[in-house]
């Protein structure tokens, strides 16, 4: 096995990668305290702890754990009726390099007390990828990013990272990618997404229906708002279902319904939606569906041609929306220490520390500017 590519990985989650993790199917059943099969397990399977096992791994502190209660608490209340703030989901697209998420955490969670009047700041923390065909697919999936998917090793680092992140007061924001693996570290979430790709996928509006917290649908990769505003309907009811539970059995249960959730405007193949318009008939439609009146604005992906360039732009656009009293929730950026992407193709090795492997992103200096913008807006407007 290669060493990790995140060489110089923070005392705490270092001490999470030497943490005993079962390394063949025999040690996992033993570790889960059940008698392993008498016949040959299938050794090219590699199992992973249950999320009850990993939570007790990585437990939060009890103080951890309420901050998470009252960030979700707080998002809850700017989806349905308070006003107050806007909310920003801001942060890397994804997760390759906890060392470097930890430092992009601490400059934002400076950036979160300054605007703390006006902006509830989310940092995105996405650990799992969906492409449109092939690619790196997260921390999760390829924590070593050279293609040996240890993703016992991904969990580990995901979940210790979302311990470290909300320890320095910034709530996380994830998407939920694969069912499977929610139970490992949506309770460290704060707020979650389902993505373009799934938003109208069966399992993931019932998992979503599931969750004690708030979610984002985004509109579909052909621009359908529909598909998103069908995925809050089914996502409010309860649905009976199935999924893992903590000890990873597969389960029937019955999801009690999510009244949290709401719209996120992405743009699609024919076109952005950002423009007053579609914010205006998008939150029609949110309502209709019997949703939430404020939408949230995706200033990255087709909203911006996946240019990180205009994000700011898209952004003063949306802040001036804000201005005229559009209905809007909030914004997601995408943003990194480093602006722009890179190729992961070489491998690990020779990479620019703190530069996305994904989508694009802003720097630093240009979230600040944006998000100092949007909070003049929200200043500008009339109590
Ligand atoms: C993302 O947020 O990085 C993402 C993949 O978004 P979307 O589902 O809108 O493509
Ligand atoms: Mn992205």
């Amino acid at each position: 096995m290669p060493p990790p590519s995140t060489a110089t990985v923070s005392e705490s989650t270092l001490s999470t990668l030497k943490a005993p993790c079962p390394s063949t199917a025999t040690d996992a059943y033993e570790s889960e305290g059940v008698a392993c099969p008498n016949q040959a397990v299938d050794e090219s399977l590699r199992p992973l702890p249950s999320p009850a096992a990993l939570k007790a791994q990585i437990a939060p502190t009890q103080s951890e754990r309420q901050r998470v209660t009252q960030s979700r608490d707080a998002i809850r209340e700017l989806i349905q009726q308070d006003e107050s703030r806007l909310l920003v989901v801001v942060g890397p697209c994804s997760i390759h390099d906890p060392v470097a998420a930890l430092e992009y955490a601490e400059n934002l969670a400076l950036l979160s007390r300054r605007f703390e009047n006006e902006l509830l700041i989310v940092m995105r923390t996405y650990f799992e990828k969906p492409r449109s065909s092939l690619g790196w697919k997260g921390l999760i999936n390829d924590p070593h990013l050279d293609g040996s998917g240890d993703m016992a090793t991904g969990l580990m680092l995901a979940r210790q990272l979302l311990r470290d992140i909300n320890a320095l007061g910034l709530p996380c924001a994830g998407e939920l990618l694969d069912p499977n693996l929610s139970g490992y570290l949506v309770d460290l979430l704060s707020w979650a997404a389902i993505g373009a790709r799934t938003s109208a996928s069966q399992p993931h509006r019932e998992l979503a229906s599931s969750l004690d917290l708030p979610v984002g649908f985004k509109n579909g990769v052909d621009g359908s708002v529909d598909v998103a505003t069908d995925a809050m309907r089914a996502a409010r009811h309860a649905h009976h279902r199935v999924g893992l539970d903590d000890r990873a059995r597969l389960v029937a249960s019955i999801s009690k319904g999510n009244p949290d959730c709401h719209l996120v405007l992405r743009g699609g193949h024919s076109g952005p939606n950002f423009d007053a318009d579609s914010v205006l008939g998008a939150s029609r439609q949110s309502r209709t569906s019997g949703g939430p009146k404020r939408v949230m604005i995706d200033v990255s992906h087709a909203n911006s041609g996946k240019d990180p360039r205009r994000q700011p732009t898209i952004s003063s656009d949306v802040a001036r929306q804000v201005e005229h009293g559009a209905p809007i929730l909030g914004v997601m950026m995408e943003s990194h220490l480093v602006a722009g992407k890179q190729h992961l193709d070489g491998g690990p090795r020779g990479l620019t520390y703190g530069q996305s492997i994904t989508d694009a992103c802003v720097d630093l200096a240009t979230t600040g500017a944006m998000l100092e913008r949007l909070a003049q807006a929200w200043r500008r407007l009339p109590d």
